[in-house]
């Protein structure tokens, strides 16, 4: 077969139908396209004037939106530089239809291409997702006369001389019929809100100024107070509490970004919203989903980012390719740790006090970025059950003495309840030992990571099996029992516990009799299922535990001594019951005939 090149060549008659389809899903964006397109031309002229290019008068620069539901037309109208015919043709014309050509080149076998709308010179095209026809009427600020522009939405148009004596333009959308939702003036303003709040050209409509054109991002750090980012928190978020802090980002090399970043209160029981970080290019809304600008994390945070670096209507799959995406994500995590680090070292006491919520935020962070935890390790804190902020190294100092296991690992106990451990507790301080507390969502989680990443540091719940062999350096007491006398008490016990292991302890006489612990892996198995609320990953785990008889508490003694087998059950049973209480592992029919018992016990 012969070799054959050349070129294979779009024909533009179908280029309207396919725009039309592919940006259906979001045609609302046509009014963003074309009110962006007279901000565009207003900034145009400003400059010229700036530049003394043009010498007129500026005049009132307002855009105007406006909808004449009699004619079913919606009207946008800029006094911004304007059109010559030669430029009608030019813009319009010529360039959006290379731009269309291009956009199929490059698109025609992918379905999302809703997405990339006004990178291609088409943003003008989108007024045809809801107009059957489309006018321009507009006059240049060069000396010539005004023009008309129609189009059908068909290759052909007619252009011809108008009288129109101010400068600028007025592109006049004639409504189709399957679109006269956009007819009503509330969708319109919702529309407007939506794209335009901060758009920096005054927008009118309805006799009303729907945008504030110099919102704070914008403006340099040194000019603005802390009431004016707590004012502007308010409009962006008029429903919420006032955030923490904030970080005023402004990055101009290697990409142009600026923007507001706000710390909010965390709630314990949050949930990520993803909708609280609004992205804009050049003050025009883009989207509120940054998922790939930002880190799943940072997605606790609220505000605004604008980058015109950013590739325009932000798709995932397109997005995740960009380079400058990525630079902007590790950029934005770098100034929040920088943020964090500069409130750890400047204001210690203001930093703990905040730490119920930038703690949730700082352990998010810390098991879901690997960078993160490199930042952020040093400005972690551990609070203790006396209230007291640690960061993990002044932490380690402060156990080195005591909570020391034999390979050298620091041994951090943690409470993750207060109240239901508090027996443990209390044994722990019995023994100078520090317990830290852990009751957030994610702390299972995050001490995982820590230590998989820290050497020579372990958690054990205060309550866990290994707290025993800590106490047993050297803490253990004489035992009071015999061996003849343990085995009776092990005989106790034996059939009350099941398949529990029972274990007699020569514990100091003043613990608690009978106590439950648990492998410290068996808890947090249980810690992680309760945060992901699915107790069946592992089937159905049976739940073990070592039931610890402290032998030298007087009340074994007195069980000993006690005359008749039953009662001695019967005590025994009491025992055992009181320590699955303290572990709240007592509940129904067992729980029932415990009360029982205890009434029978005391009217005895
Ligand atoms: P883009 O804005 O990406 O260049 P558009 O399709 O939105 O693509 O617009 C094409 C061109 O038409 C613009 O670059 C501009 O030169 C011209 N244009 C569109 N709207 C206006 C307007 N309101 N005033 C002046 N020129 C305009
Ligand atoms: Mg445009």
């Amino acid at each position: 077969m012969i070799a054959e090149k050349g070129s294979i060549s779009i024909n533009t008659e179908n280029i309207f139908p396919i725009i039309k389809k592919f940006l259906y899903s979001d045609n609302e964006i046509f009014l963003r396209e074309l009110v962006s397109n007279a901000v565009d031309a207003t900034q145009k002229i400003k400059k010229l004037s700036a530049m003394s290019k043009f010498e007129g008068e500026l005049g009132d620069l307002k855009i105007k939106v406006s909808v004449d539901k009699e004619n079913k037309t919606i009207t946008i109208s800029d006094k911004g530089l304007g059109m010559t015919a030669e430029e009608v043709k030019k813009y319009i014309n010529q360039i959006a239809f290379s731009g269309a050509k291009d956009f199929l080149e490059k698109y025609k076998d992918q379905n999302d291409t809703n997405q990339i709308i006004g990178q291609f010179g088409l943003g003008f095209y989108s007024a045809y997702m809801v107009a059957s026809v489309v006018e321009i009427q507009t006059k240049s600020f060069q000396d010539e006369p005004a023009v008309k522009w129609v189009c059908d939405g068909s290759t052909s148009f007619e252009i011809s001389e108008i009288a129109k004596a101010d400068r600028g333009t007025d592109i006049i959308l004639h409504i189709a019929e399957d679109s006269e939702e956009f007819l009503e003036e509330h969708r319109i303003l919702q529309i407007l809100e939506k794209y335009g709040k901060f758009l920096p050209v005054e927008i009118e409509f309805n006799e009303k100024i729907i945008n504030n054109p110099n919102p704070i991002w914008v403006k340099s750090p040194s000019e603005l107070k802390d009431e004016d980012y707590l004012a502007f928190y308010k409009e962006l978020y008029p429903f919420s509490e006032d955030p923490l802090f904030w970080i005023h980002l402004n990055v101009d090399y290697p990409f142009n970004l600026t923007g507001v970043l706000y710390f909010p209160k965390i709630k314990k029981d949050f949930q990520l919203n993803r909708e609280k970080i609004q992205l804009y290019s050049r003050q025009v809304f883009i989207t509120d989903d940054v998922k790939d600008i930002v880190p799943e994390f940072m997605q606790l945070l609220h505000g605004v980012i604008d980058s015109p670096d950013i590739p325009l209507n932000v798709s995932r799959s397109y997005l995740q390719a960009d380079g400058n995406v990525k630079k902007i994500n590790s950029h934005i995590t770098k100034k929040v740790g920088d943020k964090l680090a500069e409130l750890f070292t400047n204001d210690r006491k203001g930093y703990e006090e905040k730490w119920e919520s930038i703690g949730l935020f700082v352990k998010y962070g810390i098991i879901s970025d690997e960078k993160f935890f490199e930042r952020a390790k040093d400005f972690t804190l551990l609070k203790n059950v006396e209230n007291a902020y640690f960061t993990m190294e002044e932490y380690k100092e402060k156990i080195a003495a005591n909570q020391v296991d034999k390979d050298g690992n620091s041994v951090v106990l943690y409470a993750t309840d207060t109240e239901k451990q508090d027996a443990y507790i209390k044994g722990a301080q019995k023994r100078s030992f520090d317990v830290i507390v852990l009751n957030d969502v994610l702390d299972s989680h995050f001490i995982n990571t820590f230590e998989s990443k820290q050497e020579k540091v372990t958690f054990k719940r205060v309550d866990a099996d290994t707290f025993d062999k800590l106490i047993d350096k050297g803490l253990n007491a004489e035992s009071v029992l015999s061996e003849d006398e343990k085995k009776k008490v092990e005989e106790l016990f034996k059939p009350i516990a099941g398949n529990n292991v029972v274990q007699i302890e020569a514990l100091p006489a003043e613990d608690i009799p009978v106590s439950i612990v648990m492998p410290e892996f068996m808890r947090r198995w249980q810690d992680m299922n309760k945060l992901s609320g699915q107790a069946a990953m592992f089937g159905d785990m049976p739940q073990t535990f070592n039931l610890i008889i402290n032998g030298n508490h007087a009340l074994i003694s007195k069980m000993l001594k006690m005359k008749g087998q039953d009662r001695r059950e019967n005590f025994a049973k009491q025992l055992y019951d009181l320590a699955l209480l303290s572990q709240g592992l007592l509940s129904g029919t067992k729980l029932t005939s415990f009360i029982e018992r205890t009434v029978e016990e005391m009217a005895a």
